[in-house]
């Protein structure tokens, strides 16, 4: 069994924020920043790839009321909302979680950093894409 599925059971202890039959919400014990979250469903599947949809629909609704939840409690200025899906993407733990991560300023901690490509050829991409698919 994996450790959330021991948490969602109780076999292992968690700060839960927020439990309803489908969805559990704990505080991730790193707590990057102040509140981050991270939001799951009971059943288990490893990432968000192979979740189905009304799970992850669920799992939305909850993040949704958690962000309001952390915005009454400690005025964020924002959130991060992220699911790793895969070692490559850092997933250390494979059942689907969603980090909600709420954002204070420039150095709270987190960092994220999207270095743009030296001019991406966009229509070769979607082309690439489409005829991989079968799509137009
Ligand atoms: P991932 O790297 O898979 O996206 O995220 C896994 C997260 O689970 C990490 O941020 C880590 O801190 C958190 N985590 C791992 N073990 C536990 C635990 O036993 N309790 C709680 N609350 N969080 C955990
Ligand atoms: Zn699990």
């Amino acid at each position: 069994m994996c450790i959330f599925c021991k948490i969602i059971t109780k076999e292992i202890p968690a700060s839960i924020l927020y439990e309803d039959k489908d969805i559990l919400a704990i505080l991730d014990i790193s707590q990057v920043t102040l509140g981050h979250t991270l939001i799951m469903p009971k059943e288990h599947f490893n990432d968000f790839r192979t979740a189905p949809d009304e799970v992850l629909s669920k799992c939305m609704s909850v993040v949704k009321l958690i962000s309001n939840k952390i915005e009454t409690a400690f005025l964020p200025q924002g959130f991060n909302l992220i699911s790793n899906c895969g070692e490559a993407a850092g997933q250390s733990v494979n059942h689907v979680h969603f980090h909600l991560i709420p954002r204070y300023d420039g150095n709270d901690g987190v960092t994220l950093t999207f270095k743009a490509s030296q001019e991406p050829n966009l229509n070769a991409i979607i082309k690439e894409i489409n005829e991989k698919n079968n799509t137009r």
